[in-house]
């Protein structure tokens, strides 16, 4: 059967590739987060061997990838987005029952995916170097950008195409061959997306373990044969990736969580800040590091804000992630429901207003991991619901009576992801944006809406300060080497 024709039927299983051969006993079910009782299918569970194995092909596969060539890698790379592409909806599709993401920004995510192995397929074709100076004017001194080896890929679940393939494309163009050990709770989509890709790049290329967090991941991690780790995901899990990775004197990247805040200023353009917000805190059901957490409110636009918010709140459509026209769909598990769930319960205890949900969703959707859209006025800025990751649909509003509040409670978080700032005024965004203390800031635009072809990354227990993306990739997949060559005398 070929990927493609992968029915949606709850029988799909997802095994390890390793060096182009599929292996591991599918045995644990993966129930769908929009009706507890769907089996999605089955997926096997990997170990330290298996790490093991996958290193010594991503190894084996090194020496023939590097020799390729750069621009052998980029076409390879484009054909490599064709497959995607031609599977778009199939994988958008098993993406969004597996992890409740609504079908029509799986669609877009996976459309993204593609456009991202196309930007890095280009880069095959890029200068690799620069020619410097040297003290003898017979000498050749140059820098060549070089592939680092293996590259160990832990990803989080949220983004089940986007963010691997955000990995993957500059690992792979820039000469690196890849372990890859996905999310628990997307890895029948991993599955999916790594054939469709190993078909094009060869046995050993991408090899996928699919497996538990602190078995799997943890085993890539302190791997002495894995040269650099890229991670994205918790705060807590990015500090054990860092620390095995130092053990072993492995390059790491980590991205984490945000708490990111949207300032209204007085002056604000109310529907487009509503909107804005609305899709900034409510699209995936609010499962981005960079979804809108909290909206910091200046008093001349608080009041209509909050009712406008609120008008907009009720009239988003919530349900089955399968149907284009569902806003907010469930929650990916069992597990971040809870989460979410017991936030909410400290808002009122702490002095916030509930002024719409806070509870699980009931009725048609009582079997599925659902949260209504929340929204709390009046939240104060030391409060669990202003300062943790609630990672659900909930907007916390903070009230500020003057700018520079605005920004100290902006800047009050031990996060720095994503901000943004509504304002007609110029000369307000200007100040502003140099004053928040965040990766991303934007004006007049959600927080979320990473760009692939611009630097992405965060401040504080964010990031580990690297960035993603565009050509600031280019940082972490290589290594730089200088060279000085003088003929002999
Ligand atoms: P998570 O930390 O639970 O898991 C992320 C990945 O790490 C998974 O593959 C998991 O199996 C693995 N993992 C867990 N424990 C590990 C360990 N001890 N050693 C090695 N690997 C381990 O995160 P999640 O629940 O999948 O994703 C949600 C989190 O990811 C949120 O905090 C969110 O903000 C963050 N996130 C950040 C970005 C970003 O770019 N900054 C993007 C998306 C998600």
């Amino acid at each position: 059967m070929t990927t493609s024709a992968m029915p949606l039927d709850g029988d799909t299983t997802a095994r390890h590739i390793i060096g182009g051969e599929e292996g591991g006993s599918p045995s644990t079910a993966v129930m769908s987060p929009r009706n507890r009782h769907e089996r999605v299918g089955l997926v096997a569970w990997g170990t330290a061997g298996e790490v093991d194995q996958a290193v010594a092909a991503a190894t084996r596969a090194g020496a023939g990838w590097r020799q390729m060539g750069a621009m052998a890698r980029g076409d390879t790379l484009y054909r490599a987005a064709d497959a995607v592409a031609a599977d778009a909806d199939g994988l958008a599709r098993l993406a969004s029952w597996e992890m409740g993401k609504p079908v029509g920004e799986m669609r877009g995510e996976v459309a993204r995916a593609v456009a991202i192995l196309r930007y890095y397929a280009g880069d095959g074709a890029r200068a690799v170097g620069e020619v410097i100076p040297a003290a003898r004017a017979d000498t050749l001194q140059y820098t060549r950008r070089v592939p680092v080896g293996v590259v160990g890929l832990i990803t989080p679940w949220n983004f089940p195409a986007a963010i691997p393939v955000w990995k993957m494309a500059p690992a792979l163009a820039y000469g690196n061959t890849v372990v890859w050990k996905p999310a628990e709770i997307a890895s029948l989509a991993a599955y999916r997306l790594a054939r469709l890709l190993g078909a094009v790049l060869g046995p050993g290329v991408l090899n996928l373990v699919l497996g538990e967090g602190p078995v799997v991941g943890a085993a890539l991690s302190a791997h002495p044969g894995v040269a650099a780790v890229s991670f994205t995901g918790s705060t807590g899990a990015g500090q054990a990736v860092a620390a095995a990775a130092l053990g072993h004197g492995a390059k790491f990247q980590l991205e984490m969580g945000g708490k990111n805040p949207a300032l209204v200023l007085d002056d604000a353009n109310l529907s487009g800040a509503v909107e804005a917000i609305v899709s900034g805190a409510m699209r995936s059901a609010g499962q981005k590091c960079t979804a809108t957490s909290r909206v910091i409110a200046l008093p001349g636009i608080r009041d209509r804000l909050v009712e406008a918010l609120d008008a907009r709140l009720a009239a988003l459509t919530v349900g089955d992630p399968l149907d284009a026209g569902t806003y907010v769909g469930p929650l990916a598990s069992e597990r971040q429901m809870t989460h979410a769930l017991d936030l909410l319960a400290t808002g009122t205890p702490d002095g916030a207003r509930l002024v719409r949900g806070g509870r699980r969703g009931g009725g048609s959707l009582r079997d599925g991991w659902y949260v209504q859209p929340t929204l709390f006025d009046h939240v104060s800025p030391s409060t669990p619901i202003a300062q943790e990751e609630i990672f659900g649909p909930a907007i916390a509003v903070l009230d500020a009576t003057h700018l520079d509040e605005a920004l100290a409670i902006a800047n009050g978080v031990r996060y720095g992801l994503s901000a943004s700032v509504f304002t007609r005024d110029l000369g307000a965004a200007l100040s502003v944006v140099d004053r928040l203390d965040a990766g991303l800031v934007r004006v007049n635009e959600e927080t979320a809406g990473v760009e692939y072809d611009a630097p992405f990354g965060g401040t504080k227990a964010s990031s580990s300060h690297s960035r993603e993306q565009g050509q600031a990739a280019r940082e972490f997949y290589t290594d730089v080497r200088t060279i000085a060559i003088r003929p002999a005398p």
